[in-house]
C-alpha cells in the first residue's frame, strides 16, 4: 500500500464506516505551503451522528469481557508497528516533523495501546469493611460511558491513541476529533483500529469546524466526558462548556517548562538533554522547555555548548534524511516565534545563534526557522511568561537555589520542569518544591506508557499514562447491600 492510498482514503469513520460529505477542507504540508489532501469539513450533525453510534454501540462494547477488548488492543498496537513505515511520511507531511521523529512517535503511539491492552484486564473493585452488622460495602469500576476526545497538531498519532486506547479499554466507546492541521494520520490510525473487527461504533472520528463540533459534543448529555490536549485558552473553554451537564473533564494545556542547571551539574549532558528536549518537533512540544535556568557560574559554559550542539542541526523538509528540525506547523506559528525572540533582543538579550525566519532556497514556502540560543534573558521578556513553542532556547542566570525555585514557580502553568544536578539531596528538595505535575532530573524523558503525564494550574485536570490514565475513564461505584 503506497502512501496516496492513505490520502485517497481520508474520510470519517462513523459506525464502523467511511463517511464523507460535500464539503471538505484541506490539509497543507506546512514544509512547502502545498495542498496535500483533503477531508471532510463536518459540524454539529455528523458530531452528532458519531456520539450515536458511540451510544448505541456502548451496551455491547461495555459487556465485553476486558480479555475480548484487550485483543482488539492488541491487533491495533501490531498494525500501527506493521505499518509504520508507511505511516511515518503521512505524518511528516502534514505535520512537518522530521522522518525519523515521526517513526518514533508512531512506535510511542502504539506502546500506548499495548500498554492498555494489558491494562484493560487488571480494572477491579474493593471490598471494604462493614460500619454496621450484616453490611457488604463493595466498590466497582465502571466506564464513564461515551467518551469525547479532541487531539491536537503537535503529536497528532500519539495523542490519539493515549486517549482511545484507555478509554477503549475501560470500555468506553469514544468520539474523536483531531486537529485541522493533521486529520491525516489520525484517519490511518482509525482504518487500522477498523481493520481489528472492532465493533461498529465503538470508536467514531469527526474531521471539521472544532467548534461546531465542540459544541454539539458538550451539549449533548450522551456524552460523559471530554478529554482534551491543546491550549490552555480552549481548554478553559470546554471546562466552561461542559460545566453545565458536569462532564468529566481531562485537560492537557500548555505549560511553560524551566530547566534548572546548576553549577555541579554534568553540563555536556545538561546541554545535550536540553538541545533534544527544545529542538524536538520543532520546539512545538507541551512540556518542551520554555525558560532555561543556569547558575551564574555555569551559565556561559553552557551556553557555548548549546551553541555548538545548535549550529550542527540541519534545518529543512522532515522527509528528507539527515534533518533535524522540520518547519513550524504553520507560518502565524512562526511570526509568533520571531515576535518573541524579537521582544527579548530588543530588552537586552543577546542572541548566540539563529533568531530569524528562513525562507531562501529548500525553505521557501515553508514555515522555517533558525534554531536560536539567547543568553542574557530575564523576566521583563515576554518569552519568559508565553509559551513560545518554536525552536528558542532562552538562557537566565541565577545565583541561590531559593531563588531559582521561587522564579521558577512564577508562572500560571505548572505541567513540566527539569533539574540538572549530581546532589541526591538537592534532587529531592527541589523537585518537591517545584509546582509541576513532573520533574524530569538529569534528563528529559516523561511521556511513556506507565507514568501519568499531565499537569496542575493552569496546565490542566487529570493524567493520561498508567493505570492512572486508565482511571479517568472509570467511575466509582459503591454497593453497600445489608445481608441479614
Ligand atoms: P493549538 O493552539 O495547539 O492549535 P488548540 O487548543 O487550538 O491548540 O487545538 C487543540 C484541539 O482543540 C484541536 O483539535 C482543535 O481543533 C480543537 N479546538 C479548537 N477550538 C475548539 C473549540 N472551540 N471547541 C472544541 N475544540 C476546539
Amino acid at each position: 500500500m503506497n502512501g496516496n492510498t492513505w490520502m485517497d482514503e481520508a474520510l470519517c469513520w462513523i459506525n464502523g464506516e467511511r463517511r464523507t460529505l460535500f464539503e471538505s477542507m484541506e490539509v497543507i504540508d506546512p514544509s512547502n505551503g502545498e495542498r496535500i489532501g483533503n477531508v471532510p469539513l463536518g459540524g454539529a450533525e455528523l458530531a452528532e451522528e458519531a456520539v450515536t453510534a458511540a451510544w448505541e454501540a456502548f451496551p455491547a462494547w461495555s459487556s465485553l469481557l476486558p480479555r475480548e477488548r484487550a485483543c482488539y488492543l492488541t491487533r491495533w498496537a501490531e498494525k500501527i508497528l506493521q505499518h509504520k513505515e508507511e505511516l511515518a511520511p503521512l505524518l511528516t507531511r502534514e505535520q512537518g516533523k522530521p522522518l525519523a521523529e515521526s517513526t518514533g512517535e508512531l512506535e510511542v503511539a502504539a506502546s500506548f495501546v499495548q500498554w492498555y491492552a494489558e491494562e484493560a484486564k487488571r480494572v477491579s473493585g474493593e471490598v471494604l469493611p462493614p460500619y454496621k452488622p450484616n453490611q457488604r460495602i463493595t466498590v466497582i469500576r465502571q466506564p464513564v460511558g461515551v467518551a469525547a476526545l479532541i487531539t491536537p497538531w503537535n503529536y497528532p498519532a500519539a495523542m490519539v491513541t493515549r486517549k482511545a486506547a484507555p478509554a477503549l479499554a475501560a470500555g468506553c466507546t469514544v468520539v474523536l476529533k483531531p486537529a485541522k492541521q493533521t486529520p491525516l494520520i489520525a484517519i490511518a490510525l482509525f482504518r487500522l483500529l477498523m481493520e481489528t473487527g472492532l465493533p461498529a461504533g465503538a470508536a467514531n472520528l469527526v474531521t471539521g469546524a472544532a467548534s461546531a463540533i465542540g459544541e454539539a459534543w458538550l451539549g449533548d448529555p450522551r456524552v460523559r466526558k471530554v478529554s482534551f490536549t491543546g491550549s490552555t485558552e480552549v481548554g478553559k473553554k470546554l471546562m466552561r462548556q461542559a460545566a453545565d451537564q458536569v462532564k468529566r473533564v481531562s485537560l492537557e494545556l500548555g505549560g511553560n517548562a524551566p530547566a534548572i542547571v546548576f553549577g555541579d551539574a554534568d553540563l555536556e549532558r545538561a546541554a545535550a538533554a536540553i538541545a533534544d528536549n527544545k529542538f524536538e518537533n520543532c520546539g512545538q512540544m507541551c512540556n518542551g522547555i520554555n525558560r532555561i535556568y543556569a547558575e551564574e557560574t555555569v551559565a556561559e559554559e553552557l551556553a557555548e555548548r548549546m551553541v555548538a550542539k545548535v549550529k550542527q542541526m540541519r534545518v529543512g523538509p522532515g522527509i528528507r534524511p539527515g534533518i533535524h528540525i522540520g518547519p513550524l506547523i504553520h507560518d502565524s506559528a512562526r511570526r509568533n516565534v520571531h515576535r518573541l525572540v524579537s521582544d527579548a533582543v530588543e530588552k537586552g538579550a543577546r542572541l548566540r545563534t539563529g533568531g530569524h525566519p528562513l525562507t531562501e532556497g529548500e525553505w521557501a514556502g515553508g514555515s522555517y526557522y533558525a534554531p536560536t540560543v539567547l543568553t542574557g534573558v530575564d523576566e521583563s521578556m515576554d518569552l519568559t511568561r508565553e509559551e513560545v513553542f518554536g525552536p528558542v532556547a532562552p538562557i537566565l542566570s541565577f545565583r541561590t537555589e531559593e531563588e531559582v525555585v521561587d522564579q521558577a514557580n512564577q508562572t500560571p502553568y505548572g505541567l513540566a520542569a527539569y533539574l540538572f544536578t549530581r546532589d541526591v539531596a538537592r534532587t529531592h528538595r527541589v523537585s518537591e518544591k517545584l509546582e509541576f505535575g513532573m520533574v524530569g532530573v538529569n534528563g528529559t524523558s516523561l511521556s511513556v506508557p506507565q507514568a501519568p503525564f499531565g499537569g496542575i494550574k493552569e496546565s490542566g485536570v487529570g493524567r493520561e499514562g498508567g493505570r492512572y490514565g486508565l482511571e479517568e475513564f472509570l467511575e466509582l461505584k459503591t454497593i453497600t447491600a445489608m445481608v441479614d
